[in-house]
């Protein structure tokens, strides 16, 4: 048997060394040349050894039933997850239709390590409940043992940048329970004697992480699902899905066919991993992953490896997952294989191991446990996982159709499904997802940073040219030199990105820092074109802005109002500004012909997609007859603010601006160096300001007659950065930070966005009057340091010596001149949380384990009677 060293040596004669960037497809792969061929996977007992032979050819393991309130399609570790958590709900009739054997897909293969602490706050949630649901829940409810083991996880650290992101999760591992240590490489090698631990900075130490093993896990799944009246059906592939149009033009999942029959249902969950995107295919809806091969090897017994934790060496992008008493070794390459023709037929299957792409692991591996230098490898496990642009699963009900769920998208992370009907899939806008260029480019790079350290201002190198604003400039992404792609010499983005990686403030601080000021002390410009710009018009439209809209937007045509979206529990789905419009018979680029109530939607550009998505459901689910049209990609959007923006854009806009000719919040169609826009007096900075909504072809030339009557007033450039410190100080939320679909208005401080005064009903009203009637049990809170430190959320917050809560959001406020934080804080005591509970605590804020004394804000400290919005400065 081979070892890995020998395997590296095996590859240096065969295969000349070169570098990663020529990448693979210069030279054929080499599967089975390596030092093993034998595949097979770790796992004493599997669900393939259960099948008897005879059993598929026989048909499905029980009969169909003619309906079913759910249909779950794919029997992995999702798909079993989605029906217990399903059943647990109280959904009854829910059936789960496995094509083969549960586990069969990529499932059965899996290393099974869990590690609970993550840079996102939500999957902390998420794996902190797998970890709840496979290592106690499952066993109490089913007797059976799911095999979980808890050996324990390590992460190492060998820069002092990665111990700064581990302190960062022990951190936020506080708020959810999740115990960890940070030890020195002493320590570490006491814990893990066989590790070399001299080129080490430190680890991080999680003792309640561990191992699951999928035929178990799967099988209580299952088990605890049916005994609560779900039906569990293998040997049934699902052959097509039946669409109906209902009266309101509207798609809805009718049924499920197979070659056995069919089940008429209104909702499908698709849990179909790497086969997700077929099973989508079948109703017409969009599944944005694409398959991979992701590997690891299982070595010979090592003595004194038994009850060692499993081990993550993010910097050379390995992982060691103990396996009895030997270990399995895997990792992330920057040239894994894709897997261009996904088959059917593909049941408990592995691939040959292409040692050319895995071997990159082999040294890395050997330096931190140098036993493994001697040790042989046993097995390959070579298979199949789903990997999306963004390295995020998909789960939500789909944008084209009513009813079709997504579940899959793991991207070697099996986590307990969040059944919402919010899903955050919606975060891809719909152009991108079947544009087959961008997912692959996407989910490459995610796959190839998985490992990397999660740096706060980071952001994607590909796909960065798929859609692009008016003043736009692009370089191709590179594949980080693989597949024959020829890597960038330079890249000046991402040189600029690459100074941005750090947990102090960034040399950008500064330039950050002038484009704020600026902005407080004379005027800037800030393109903001890519936000989403819609229309709501028809018959019905003041209905639906009714239902939809928690602030009163049924004001005359001309007025502007912030307001928020609910769901029906009462957590916030956007925050926005509708401007209503005054009727007109004939359509011009900055507004539609429509009859009856007309509005124009500005929403934040990430969160278009959510936006559109979520409108389009409460319109089909109300049967308003009014349109949504999308004029995101017609129209720019740029924006002047600061006190000197009213002086600035009187000399370009053919308009009174004074406040009683243009007051705040209003709207109107004006000219602007000879072109016809939009303005909209409004301020997501917390200054005297204007928006000016353009056709996209006039942007430019309305953007530079703003620059050359801005010379003499100081105007200047500011980026979206600028805008994050600007709209914090002012104490602003930003949707998808400090304001998500979990969080009501009310907890968030925007009851001023809500008509609770008035009777008329809006969406998430019901919620929001029994929860004021309850008291609140969470409040977001708003916190300055006096200590110049840098923060950017996930920070955990202390109230009196207990953890209350963590930062959602941070920046720094340059006017202030202070670090200033904003999350949502809870009474230990599970009470409610008045304002005098809020003020009478005392604060600090713990970032990478160190504890800094923090002041309490329910108003922002900056301008806190909002004098300058009005101009008055
Ligand atoms: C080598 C490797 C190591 C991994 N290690 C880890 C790890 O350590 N930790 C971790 O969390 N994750 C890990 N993963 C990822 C994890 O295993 C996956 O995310 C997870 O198993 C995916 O489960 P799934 O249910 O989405 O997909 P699958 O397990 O593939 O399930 C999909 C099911 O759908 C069925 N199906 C497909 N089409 C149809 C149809 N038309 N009708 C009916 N049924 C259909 C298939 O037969 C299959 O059973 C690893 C993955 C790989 C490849």
């Amino acid at each position: 048997m081979a070892s890995l060293r020998r395997a590296l040596r095996g590859m240096a004669a065969t295969c000349p060394r070169r570098s990663p960037a020529l990448g693979r497809g210069l030279r054929p792969l080499v599967s089975g040349a390596g030092p093993t061929s034998e595949k097979s996977v770790p796992y004493q007992r599997t669900l393939k050894e259960a099948q008897d032979a005879s059993a598929a050819a026989r048909g499905p393991s029980q009969p169909l039933p003619g309906t079913a309130s759910v249909v779950v399609i794919g029997g992995g570790s999702l798909g079993c997850q989605t029906l217990y958590h399903l059943a647990k709900l109280g959904v009854s009739g829910a059936v789960l239709l496995e094509r083969e054997r549960l586990t069969s897909g990529t499932t059965w293969h899996t290393a099974g390590l869990l590690w609970q602490l993550r840079p996102s706050d939500v999957e902390v949630e998420l794996l902190a409940h797998t970890r709840q649901v496979v290592s106690r829940e499952l066993e109490e409810e089913t007797g059976l043992h799911t095999g979980w083991i808890q050996n324990g996880g390590l992460f190492i650290a060998s820069s002092r940048q990665r111990l700064d992101e581990y302190k960062r999760l022990m951190s936020l591992g506080k708020v959810y329970g999740i115990e960890s240590h940070v030890l020195s490489p002493g320590e570490t090698k006491a814990l893990y004697p066989l590790m070399n631990v001299e080129d080490l900075y430190g680890t991080l130490y999680v003792p309640h992480d561990g191992t699951m093993d999928p035929a178990g896990t799967c099988t209580s799944l299952a088990r605890a699902a049916t005994a609560r009246g779900a039906q569990v059906i293998e040997n049934c592939p699902v052959t097509g899905i039946r669409v109906r149009t209902d009266d309101f033009g509207v798609r809805r999942v009718a049924a499920v066919e197979t070659e056995h029959g069919s089940i008429q249902t209104p909702c499908v969950v698709n849990c179909a991993g790497v086969w997700a995107h077929a099973v989508g295919r079948m109703a017409g809806v969009k599944v944005p992953l694409v398959a991979m091969r992701h590997a690891y090897v299982v070595t010979e017994r090592i003595e004194g490896i038994q009850n060692m934790p499993n081990v993550r060496d993010h910097d050379a992008s390995v992982y060691l997952r103990l396996q009895g008493d030997a270990l399995s070794v895997g990792g992330y390459e920057t040239n894994p294989i894709f897997w261009e023709e996904v088959s059917d037929d593909f049941a408990f299957g592995l691939f040959d191991l292409d040692w050319d792409v895995f071997t990159q692991h082999i040294e890395g591996a050997i330096n931190r446990v140098p036993v493994l230098e001697k040790t042989g490898i046993k097995s390959t496990v070579c298979g199949p996982e789903s990997f999306t642009p963004d390295h995020k699963p998909l789960m939500g009900e789909a944008p084209e159709l009513r009813g079709f769920f997504l579940g899959c998208g793991f991207n070697s992370a099996a986590e307990c499904p969040l059944l919402t009907p919010t899903g955050v899939h919606r975060r891809f806008h719909r152009s991108l997802t079947d544009h087959s260029r961008w997912i692959r480019e996407r989910s490459h790079e995610a796959y190839a940073k998985n490992y990397s350290v999660v740096f706060p201002h980071d952001e994607p190198l590909a796909g960065r040219n798929m859609r692009t604003g008016p003043l736009h400039e692009v370089l191709p992404y590179d594949f980080c030199g693989a597949y024959g792609h020829r890597a960038h010499e330079d890249h000046a983005y991402g040189r600029l990105l690459g100074q941005e990686y750090s947990f102090s403030f960034p040399p950008h601080h500064d330039v950050v820092k002038k484009e704020c000021l600026a902005c407080r002390g004379a005027a800037a410009v800030f393109d903001m074109s890519y936000f989403g710009k819609f229309f709501l018009v028809g018959p019905d439209a003041g209905k639906a802005a009714d239902w939809l809209f928690s602030a009163d937007v049924s004001r005359p045509p001309g007025s502007t109002v912030y307001t928020c979206m609910l769901n029906h529990r009462g957590g916030t789905e956007s925050d926005l500004t509708v401007s209503r419009l005054a009727p007109g018979p004939e359509a011009s680029p900055l507004a539609p012909a429509f009859e009856g109530d007309g509005y124009y939607l500005a929403v934040s550009g990430a969160a278009a997609q959510h936006n559109w998505s979520h409108i389009r459901t409460v319109l089909q689910d109300r049967k308003f007859r009014c349109q949504l049209i999308d004029s995101s990609e017609d129209l720019g959007l740029v924006s002047v603010q600061g006190p000197a923006s009213r002086a600035i854009l009187q000399e370009v806009l053919e308009a009174d601006l004074s406040d009683d000719a243009f007051p705040f919040s209003t709207h109107k169609l004006v000219r602007a160096a000879g072109h016809l826009v939009r303005a909209v007096r409004l301020s997501f900075v917390g200054e005297l300001g204007w928006e000016l909504h353009a056709p996209r072809p006039s942007c430019l030339p309305v953007y530079q007659a703003l620059m050359t009557a801005g010379a003499k007033h100081g105007l200047v450039n500011a980026g979206y950065r600028a805008i994050d410190s600007l709209s914090i100080e002012k104490g602003y939320r930003h949707w998808h930070a400090d304001l998500r679909a979990d969080d009501s208005p009310l907890e968030a401080g925007l009851a001023f966005t809500c008509k609770l005064k008035s009777s008329v009903p809006f969406l998430g009203r019901e919620a929001l009057e029994k929860q004021r009637a309850e008291g609140l049990r969470r409040r977001l809170v708003g916190f300055t340091l006096d200590e110049k430190v840098p923060m950017f959320g996930l920070e955990a917050i202390w109230r009196n010596g207990q953890v209350v809560g963590h930062v959602r959001r941070a920046d720094f406020g340059f006017t202030i001149d202070k670090t200033l934080a904003y999350g949502y804080i809870r009474d230990p005591s599970g009470g409610p949380v008045s304002l005098d509970f809020v003020k009478s605590g005392d604060y600090t804020l713990e970032r990478m384990g160190v504890t800094y004394a923090a002041h309490a804000h329910l108003k922002s400290p900056f301008d806190p009677d909002n004098k300058r919005v009005k101009g008055v400065y």
